[in-house]
């Protein structure tokens, strides 16, 4: 990682872009470069949405093929992947910055850095973690991954920086994408857990108001775990400062979450598959571990991946 978040582009220096899809990202988008001075052309392929930002002094472009041809820079924040090829098939990409906001997979960051390089151009692949409302605000802690060309990066990072900080996380394509995923994967799992938690107070006469600042009081201080598997998983061993080890949660803790759930009427569904995976690890025999080790049985053999 080089260099992150260094001031927005200073008024001498507003690169003019281009921004395809205006969609609820795109849009806000368009708003902070356009409220930071630079020159803006925006294309959608519903036109009305695109035409909407003409009142915050964009030009609008008839279409992709044109706006690409506007400017040296272009930005793209589309629906997914796909959309990205359709809306580009046309264009003219020869000597472009592509920057793709669009959510996607590394392996379509990868495919889609080579195919606009193959048409010319140089490419970044992105991950936006944030929400429109965030974008513009530098306080609101927003950020961008990119990854791919780190001369594009280096040219434009100013610009790049003005929607929300930026973080340059390599040079290969998929990188974005896949930081991006993983903050979301785990975020998605922490969602299970809260889903879970409201469940099994839900019933009972305890206000959730009362219990949410119990759980994000809890989570907060369960959060440091990330660093104490990242601490396993480069010494490459798992029982090195266990303070719960696995025997422990699996043959006590367990039962008590199963046995608290169907007491409460609640399923066990968003329970089962960590708990599951925990009971195969201490039966390969590493009860002296914690639960950095179920990070192995996760890894699908390429073949059958
Ligand atoms: P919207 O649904 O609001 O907009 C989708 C955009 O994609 C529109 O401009 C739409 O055009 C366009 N589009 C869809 N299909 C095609 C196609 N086949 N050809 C051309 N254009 C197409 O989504 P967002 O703006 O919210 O999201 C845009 C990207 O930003 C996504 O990849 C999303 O994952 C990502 N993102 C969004 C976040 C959010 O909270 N909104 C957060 C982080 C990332 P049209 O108007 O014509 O339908």
């Amino acid at each position: 990682m080089t260099d992150n978040n260094p001031s927005p582009a200073s008024p001498a220096a507003r690169t003019p872009l281009t921004l395809l899809g205006t969609g609820a990202m795109g849009t806000a988008l368009a708003r902070a470069w356009l409220a930071a001075g630079h020159p803006v052309t925006v294309w959608n392929r519903t036109a009305a949405r695109a035409e909407a930002l003409a009142a915050d002094g964009a030009t609008v472009a008839a279409s992709a093929a044109e706006a690409v041809a506007a400017n040296r820079l272009v930005i793209v924040c589309l629906l997914d992947d796909a959309s990205v090829g359709e809306a580009l098939q046309d264009a003219g990409l020869s000597g472009r910055d592509v920057v793709n906001l669009t959510t996607g997979t590394p392996g379509e960051g990868r495919s889609r850095a080579a195919w606009a390089q193959a048409r010319g151009a140089r490419f970044l692949d992105a991950g936006i973690m944030a929400v429109p409302p965030m974008i513009g605000h530098r306080e609101s802690g927003a950020y961008v991954f990119y990854s791919g060309s780190a001369d594009l990066f280096e040219e434009h990072r100013a610009t790049l920086a003005v929607p929300a900080d930026v973080r340059y996380v390599g040079a290969d394509p998929g990188f974005a994408a896949l930081h991006d995923v993983a903050l979301l994967s785990g975020m998605y799992g922490m969602f299970a857990g809260i889903s879970h938690a409201f469940a099994l107070i839900r019933r009972e006469d305890i206000a959730p108001g009362d219990f949410a600042p119990l759980l994000e009081g809890w989570l907060n201080a369960m959060a440091g775990a990330v660093h104490e598997t990242a601490d396993k998983l480069t010494s490459g061993d798992y029982t090195k400062n266990v303070v719960s080890n696995l025997a422990m949660q699996v043959q006590a803790g367990q039962r008590t979450l199963l046995r608290t759930a169907d007491e409460q009427g609640v399923s066990r569904e968003l329970l089962l598959p960590f708990l599951d995976l925990m009971k195969r690890r201490l039966d390969a025999g590493h009860g002296d571990e914690d639960t950095t080790g179920v990070i192995d049985l996760l890894a699908v053999p390429p073949a059958t991946a």
